[in-house]
């Protein structure tokens, strides 16, 4: 409880007011690693609204409004994915949307082990499932990049990833784990809409610029400069000890398409 509240201070002194711009950044510290500390109620959710509310009301510009107003926008999540299975516990079970219950998801152990152990060929997945394999966490941003991986990349049902999730994350909840697979498969409340596919690629040029999320959990990739490194075969480089890509993205994302229209 007290390692709770100290993490809580540092962070609304040291981060909070950069949290709108920082948060998608998966190469840096960026938000607040409280969801464990959360999740088992060594700190409670009034507990930390009332303090970032109280930085808010007490911050000097308006850029640290900001972030304060962001990151109680984001707690919110865990309040609705709360209320959502405690109205409609199914969704456990099932897809939320009734039009996706009947969708013919692919039998693939192979694509599904190779997605776990963070050999998919796509840098930023391979990643984000060493993050969670080695640390029991990993960062939103990344979470759904390698959900909407397994369930519209590979088209493997998104239960099979949502049960992975909780038996490696240390913050894993069966409310906000089942709406975050949910969302990103595109089958839940709110969710995003079935033909948002995220590209890998992209997210990680985006979201890890120089790479460096990359370097740190998947040290085949080490040594490739920041042009490369999140797509080494589009270069005709082969990394050894790196797998090739386990599905080309396009015409996964293709694939995709046609079978949510189903
Ligand atoms: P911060 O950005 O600092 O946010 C503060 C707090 O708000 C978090 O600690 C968390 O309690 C809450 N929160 C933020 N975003 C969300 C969200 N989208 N949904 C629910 N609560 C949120 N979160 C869990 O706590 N447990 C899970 O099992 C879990 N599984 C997820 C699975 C998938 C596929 C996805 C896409 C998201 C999942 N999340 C889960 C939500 C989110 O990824 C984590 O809460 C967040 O990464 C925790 O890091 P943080 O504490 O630094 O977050």
């Amino acid at each position: 409880e007290a390692a709770a509240h100290l993490r809580l201070e540092s962070f609304i002194t040291t981060r909070l007011a950069e949290y709108s711009e920082m948060r998608n950044r998966m190469d840096l510290d960026g938000t607040s690693a409280l969801s464990p500390y959360l999740r088992f109620g060594l700190l409670s959710a009034r507990q930390a609204a009332w303090a970032v509310r109280h930085a808010e009301l007490s911050a000097a510009d308006p850029p640290a409004r900001q972030g304060a107003e962001t990151w109680l926008n984001e707690l919110i999540w865990r309040e609705f994915y709360f209320a959502i299975l405690h109205h409609f516990p199914f969704v456990l079970r099932q897809a939320f949307r009734p039009r996706f219950r009947e969708l013919a998801w692919r039998d693939d152990p192979q694509g599904f082990a190779a997605w776990a152990q963070g050999r998919t060929g796509y840098p930023v997945v391979d990643a984000a499932m060493r993050q969670l394999l080695r640390t029991g966490w990993m960062h939103n941003r990344a979470r759904m990049l390698v959900a909407s991986f397994l369930a519209k990349d590979l088209l493997i049902d998104w239960r099979q990833g949502e049960q992975f999730f909780m038996q490696h994350l240390l913050d894993g909840d069966p409310a906000s784990n089942n709406g975050g697979w949910q969302w990103t498969a595109g089958t839940g409340t709110d969710a995003t809409p079935y033909f948002r596919v995220f590209n890998p690629v992209l997210q990680g040029r985006r979201f890890d610029p120089q790479g460096d999320y990359i370097r740190r959990w998947v040290p085949e990739l080490a040594n490739l400069p920041a042009y490369l490194i999140h797509a080494p075969w589009a270069k005709r480089l082969s990394v050894p000890g790196y797998p090739d890509p386990i599905v080309a993205h396009d015409f996964a994302r293709q694939r995709a398409l046609n079978f949510y229209k189903q």
